[in-house]
């Protein structure tokens, strides 16, 4: 999708901080960090959101959305102390970018409830 903003990301055509790739997911440091560590880790195919992973794909998708963020929690060094893994959908989510996205956030400690 052309007019996507994480779809041109993964074509390239739009910079970010690189923090981990697979072959079916991208990983990369959001523009605006609500924590020390702050990583978007996407689907390098676009679903608008969690609703849009049709049966055909939740196989291929999630795992591959999950391994890729523990993979870099690790290699970022949060594995011991902890970290969040959170995906917004839809208005009451917070959901802002159209294109289905994990955040990882760590490197403080985080309250719960969230806001
Ligand atoms: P949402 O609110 O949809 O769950 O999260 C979207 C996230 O994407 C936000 O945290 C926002 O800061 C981030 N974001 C939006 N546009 C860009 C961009 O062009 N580059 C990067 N790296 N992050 C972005
Ligand atoms: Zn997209």
């Amino acid at each position: 999708m052309s007019d996507c903003i994480f779809c041109r990301i993964v074509s390239g055509e739009i910079p970010a901080r690189e923090a981990g790739r697979s072959d079916e997911a991208l990983a990369f440091h959001d523009l605006n960090p609500q924590a020390p560590v702050h990583v978007l880790v996407i689907p390098r195919d676009h679903f608008d959101g969690a609703n849009d992973v049709g049966a055909a794909d939740s196989g291929r998708i999630w795992p591959a959305l999950l391994n890729l963020a523990t993979t870099v929690a690790r290699e970022l060094g949060l594995a011991d102390a902890g970290y969040r893994l959170v995906v917004n959908s839809g208005m009451d989510g917070g959901q802002s970018v159209g294109h289905l996205h994990l955040h990882l956030l760590g490197g403080r400690r985080l309250t719960w409830p969230p806001g």
